[in-house]
């Protein structure tokens, strides 16, 4: 339920009905824009007279919100958000390139790549050094080792950090270290680990889980906001299908839908969508087209001895060229 408030109602007015929105056991998320006032309403809403709410004079109008989620809403926020992170912001009218190894490796590789996706223009960097591998006999990441060497490439670039945290147990770690963190498919239903980061309050990268419907991604990212932290970015990434060429089916009309009904930036990654390198170009293209507030790309300065996911990296050169394509 949100009620819209008349455009000019005294600030007093609009307390007292917060008030007495809380003695019915309502919480109330208030958002305030330029020249309007929405409360936006959670909680048991069963009990709720909405005509009796629109007899008052400084409502404008009471609308019953259909989707379950409310933080993550576009009714309950109606205009975009816009994450700030070190200075460079994702959404509004920017575009955000993250680029970077799918798992730091080596303190040259990571120097290496990290200089070579500034130059290119990649506005955030990325690097996995907690990896989840469906086998546990794949390259799980450095860990901590890992998180030190994202650090200096962003000591000698600027670039700020987003790096996935898996578990609970290396959460705070993964924190103290990043910018931004990421929080990968399989984990978009790992609640307790949404509120964990939640409660963190730094920025979270929220990747669409493998098998996840729109309205269960908006509610996996209302967990986190429901902790009080707003600062949730989607990443659209790839879901199952049938088709076993790509590694999974891209969902572009996924961006158009989330900007109706949500007001959060999102993001595509390309690489893990298709698992093919040569279809990353493409697709960040058609991202872009459909109104993709950035890209994330896996780049790799030697691909083919990648420790996970050389297949879908591109090589620094192939990034400069597509960054030059897209500008
Ligand atoms: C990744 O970004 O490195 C990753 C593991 O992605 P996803 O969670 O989308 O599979
Ligand atoms: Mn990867």
């Amino acid at each position: 339920m949100i009620i819209v408030m008349k455009a000019k109602t005294p600030r007093e007015d609009i307390d007292k009905l917060i008030k007495k929105l809380e003695q019915m056991d309502l919480g109330v998320h208030e958002t305030v824009g330029e020249n309007y006032s929405i409360l936006g309403l959670i909680g048991d809403t069963s009990k709720f007279n909405k005509e009796q709410f629109e007899s008052y004079e400084s409502v404008e109008k009471v609308m019953r919100v259909q989707h379950p989620f409310k933080l993550a809403s576009r009714l309950f926020h109606p205009e975009d958000t816009v994450v700030e992170v070190g200075g460079t912001k994702i959404g509004g009218d920017k575009l955000t390139i993250i680029a970077g190894p799918c798992s730091v490796e080596t303190p040259e590789q990571m120097i290496e790549i990290a200089r070579d996706v500034k130059e290119a223009g990649a506005t955030l960097l990325r690097g996995g050094a907690y990896k989840p591998r469906s086998s546990p006999y794949s390259f799980q990441g450095l860990g901590e080792e890992g998180l030190k060497l994202l650090k200096k490439a962003k000591e000698e670039t600027g670039l700020p950090i987003v790096t996935e945290a898996i578990c609970l147990d290396t959460i705070d770690i993964v924190a103290k270290y990043s910018d931004v963190i990421q929080i990968g498919a399989r984990n978009m239903q790992n609640f307790s680990l949404l509120k964990k980061a939640g409660r963190i309050g730094k920025p979270v990268l929220l990747k669409r889980g493998l098998s996840a419907t729109i309205e269960e991604w908006l509610m996996a990212a209302e967990y986190i906001m429901s902790e009080g932290n707003e600062n949730v970015i989607l990443c659209e990434r790839g879901i199952r299908t049938f088709e076993t060429y790509t590694r999974n089916t891209l969902d572009l009309s996924a961006v158009p839908v989330i900007k109706e009904i949500s007001h959060l930036p999102i993001i595509v990654d390309p690489s893990h969508a298709t698992g093919k390198w040569k279809m990353v170009s493409p697709l960040s293209k058609g991202a872009i087209a459909v109104g993709a507030d950035g890209l994330m790309i896996e780049v790799h300065n030697n691909p083919e001895c990648a420790l996970c996911d050389g297949p879908q990296s591109l090589k620094p050169s192939k990034f400069k060229q597509l960054m030059n394509e897209l500008a």
